[in-house]
């Protein structure tokens, strides 16, 4: 009998857990934000998104009625960066993507890396931190300068990262192709230190929000790396050809031993999505980040400069989102 009434309790238990299943997965619904690598800023971007976003669907649980509205839920892998994120959006495999505001414009211009695949279907949620562009060198190399890299082994990124990207629009600015430098590597974010660290490159290209800690480690690994500056009429030039970029600079000190500015150039870090994407759900995560603003400028060093006004303008050439907008309307800040 005991047996009996402990299947019964457990085939009952079964049935319940089955049930709040099928509940959960009736009424939740996942989506994805890409990122960059592991080790850099994107990373704790996207992530600081979804913890907001969560953050505040978990405080309004109480509110929400059996069988009502939609749960949101999403996850922030780790990729190749700008180029591969506003790719895969418009692929649909990603609901929204970090991104650079020189891609976010070429992409969604068709110029550049995006000449004949324009997608105009792009649209911008928000901007995030600056991100100069940085020529991390060993102190070995005793590269100073764009011009101290000839003859050097230099990491311009893999393909689909939006430093690539920069790069090679340095590059052209400078009036140089890969054959200025003894060989190049296309490691990733995360590769690039250990391989500057350990002597198998020179130097490494990398648009990046600061500070962070993977260029301390390259500050203060076996290589003594430090930013260069880029600076010039070849730089100016670039600059002023461009809205998405502007004069930056790495104050000194930001890194160990880091004895002067780096000054150089940068761009935004923005967050994109596309057309195709509910206004709802644009709305709601717009929403998890602005109003819990303080709580997600304490999720990373880079995003303690940012201030609301800026980001709904700054670095965004793709049309608002109308989920958006439709925030933006209701607190004020249009
Ligand atoms: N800006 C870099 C890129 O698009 C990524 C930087 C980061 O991961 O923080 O490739």
């Amino acid at each position: 009998m005991k047996k009996l009434i402990s299947s019964v309790v457990g085939a009952l238990s079964i049935f319940a857990l089955s049930l709040s299943l099928t509940a959960t997965a009736k009424s939740a619904e996942f989506f994805t934000i890409g990122t960059g690598g592991p080790t850099g800023v994107y990373f704790q971007t996207g992530n600081a998104i979804c913890k907001m976003l969560h953050k505040s669907a978990i405080s309004k649980e109480h509110g929400r009625k059996k069988g009502g509205d939609k749960a949101y839920r999403c996850t922030a892998p780790s990729t190749g960066g700008s180029n591969y994120n506003i790719g895969q959006i418009k692929e649909g495999e990603f609901q929204f993507g970090v991104a650079q505001s020189d891609w976010q414009y070429h992409a969604v211009n068709g110029s550049s890396k995006w000449e004949g695949k324009k997608y105009g279907n792009l649209r911008a949620v928000f901007s995030v931190h600056n991100e100069p562009f940085q020529i991390w060198a060993s102190k070995k190399s005793k590269v100073k300068d764009f011009k101290g890299l000839k003859g050097k082994v230099v990491n311009i990124g893999n393909p689909g990262s939006g430093q690539r990207g920069t790069m090679e629009e340095l590059m052209k600015a400078m009036g140089v192709n890969n054959s200025y430098f003894k060989s190049t590597t296309e490691l990733t974010s995360s590769e690039q230190v250990k391989a500057l660290c350990d002597g198998k490159i020179d130097a490494f290209g990398y648009s990046v929000g600061f500070p962070n800690g993977a260029m301390e480690q390259a500050a203060t690994c076996a290589a003594k790396a430090s930013p260069i500056n880029l600076t010039g009429s070849e730089v100016k030039k670039l600059i002023s050809g461009a809205d998405y970029y502007a004069q930056a600079v790495i104050p000194k000190g930001t890194y160990s031993n880091q004895k002067k500015d780096a000054t150089t150039f940068g761009v935004k870090a923005t967050v994109v999505t596309s057309a195709d994407v509910s206004d709802e759900l644009v709305y709601l995560v717009t929403k998890a980040v602005f109003e819990n603003f303080d709580d997600f400028k304490k999720q990373h060093p880079a995003f303690s400069f940012l201030s609301k006004k800026d980001m709904i303008k700054d670095g965004l050439s793709a049309p608002l989102h109308p989920g958006a907008i439709k925030y933006y309307k209701e607190a004020g800040l249009m």
